[in-house]
């Protein structure tokens, strides 16, 4: 039987793994952490009783290697889709966008032109610059210049921008407007938007990240850093773990991009053009229930979006590229936080806040910035035997969730062609 290791836990550690075995590998995989996730995790807070998430995931029906992942694992029924996105304004008032019955692309339109926080001059450039998208899509720039630079040329208006734009596109791309390459963001709107109905639903994990992980046929080593992916002659035979080697025909390594040059140096690999965003996921306990909605967008919030985690007595507020809210201590991030709430949602302004957890992730995603792209490797390596997998990989899609699984699937697609079996995994988007 063939052999691979898999260095990292992570989505695309766990894909690639999961991957290989379907196709005939004996596979051992070692993750440095106590637990399987990588940036996608969860763990118990001290002082805390239950399993809470590093930061909320979601993901979008358009998300097919992430959703076949899932399903390969068992647990696809454990995420709860939604067609309807909230939107609420301080104050209170709750708009909502969801899909209508006309054909796509226009299946949208008319819960967008209902919008009642965008004017008719919002509006009037909203579908201008739709349209545009959908022109635009060949455009050979994407990538050179930012979504902000686009929109500009689309003559968006500052309330377009601060309403609409900034809320779908932030939190899909963990980069504000200005710092994101366009290409991503058209992306988002061409699978999202524009794509099969369900493409546009928004997924949520039922339970915790950490109980989605069944992964079975895998020899999982936890708190198993690899020292060393070791090379011989160009090709890689193993990985170092605890001072003793693991021989295998084939190592994936799946770990965060700045790990790669301390564990293969041979690659020379430049990771100077990654640079990091931060997401800060601000957890609150209250002794009554103060939102009834399932999650909702803040409109121009410092917090962008709330997650309804137990019958809105546990809240998740999310911030996305939270370069200011990360700089913050846990005292001021929760007490703004709570004054959010309050503005939002009126039921909160009475209410205890009973516990408070802040997480800041602050390598949570690298920055979808113009010009990365050409920087990121593909799954194959000049060393033989020696593969890459992980959301800054060349997938194809911003540091993702599906994006992960996808290098995983690459990376997998990759040893079995080198072995001499070429399997297909990754799933073309619907
Ligand atoms: C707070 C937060 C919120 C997010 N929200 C979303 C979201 O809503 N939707 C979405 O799609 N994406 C989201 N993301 C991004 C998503 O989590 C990542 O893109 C994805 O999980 C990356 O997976 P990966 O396997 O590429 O990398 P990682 O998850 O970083 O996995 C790498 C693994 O390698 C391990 N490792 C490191 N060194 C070694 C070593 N020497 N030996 C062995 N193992 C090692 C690490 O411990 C880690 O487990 C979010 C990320 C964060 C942090």
């Amino acid at each position: 039987m063939p052999t691979a290791v898999v260095a990292g836990g992570g989505l695309a550690g766990m894909a690639a793994a999961v991957a290989l075995v379907e196709a005939g590998f004996e596979v051992r995989l070692f993750e440095a952490r106590a637990t399987l996730g990588g940036r996608a995790s969860s763990f118990v807070p001290p002082g805390g009783a239950e399993l809470i998430d590093n930061g909320q995931h979601i993901l979008l029906g358009c998300c097919t290697n992430l959703l076949d992942f899932y399903a390969r694992l068992g647990v696809r029924d454990l995420i709860r889709f939604d067609a309807e996105y909230r939107f609420v304004e301080r104050g209170g008032r709750v708009s909502r966008l969801r899909p209508g019955r006309l054909p796509r692309p226009l299946r949208l339109l008319g819960s967008l032109l209902r919008l009642p926080f965008l004017s008719a001059a919002d509006k009037a450039g909203l579908l201008r610059a739709l349209r545009a998208l959908r022109r635009d899509s060949g455009r050979r720039d994407l990538d050179d210049i930012t979504m902000a630079d686009w929109l500009s040329q689309q003559r968006q208006t500052p309330a377009a921008l601060r309403r609409f734009w900034r809320p779908v596109l932030v939190a899909a791309i963990n980069e504000e407007l200005d710092r994101m390459a366009a290409s991503h963001a058209f992306q988002v709107f061409r699978l999202a938007f524009l794509g099969p109905r369900r493409a546009w639903e928004l997924g949520v994990p039922t339970v915790p990240l950490c109980r989605l992980y069944r992964l079975t046929g895998v020899s999982v080593h936890l708190r198993a850093p690899i020292e060393r992916v070791l090379v011989r002659d160009g090709a890689a035979e193993g990985v170092m773990v605890n001072g003793e080697p693991h021989r295998a025909d084939h190592v994936v390594l799946a770990v965060p991009v700045e790990r790669v040059p301390v564990l293969a140096p041979e690659l020379d690999l430049n990771v100077s053009p990654f640079e990091f965003a931060p997401i800060t996921g601000i957890h609150l306990w209250f002794d009554r229930p103060v939102m009834d909605l399932p999650h909702a967008a803040l409109l121009e919030g410092a917090v962008h979006w709330v997650f309804n985690k137990d019958r809105g007595r546990y809240l998740l507020g999310v911030t996305s590229a939270s370069r200011a809210l990360a700089g913050m201590s846990r005292e001021d991030a929760i007490v703004l936080a709570l004054r959010e709430l309050e503005d939002y949602f009126p039921a909160a302004r009475g209410a205890r806040p009973e516990r408070a957890q802040v997480v800041n992730e602050l390598r949570a995603t690298f920055s979808a910035r113009p010009g990365l792209e050409a920087h990121r490797p593909p799954a194959e390596t000049r060393i033989r035997h020696l593969y890459l997998a992980g959301d800054w990989t060349r997938t194809g899609w911003p540091a993702t969730m599906e994006g992960a699984v996808r290098s995983g699937y690459l990376a997998a697609e990759a040893v079995a062609r080198a072995a001499g079996a070429p399997r297909r995994f990754l799933v073309p988007a619907s």
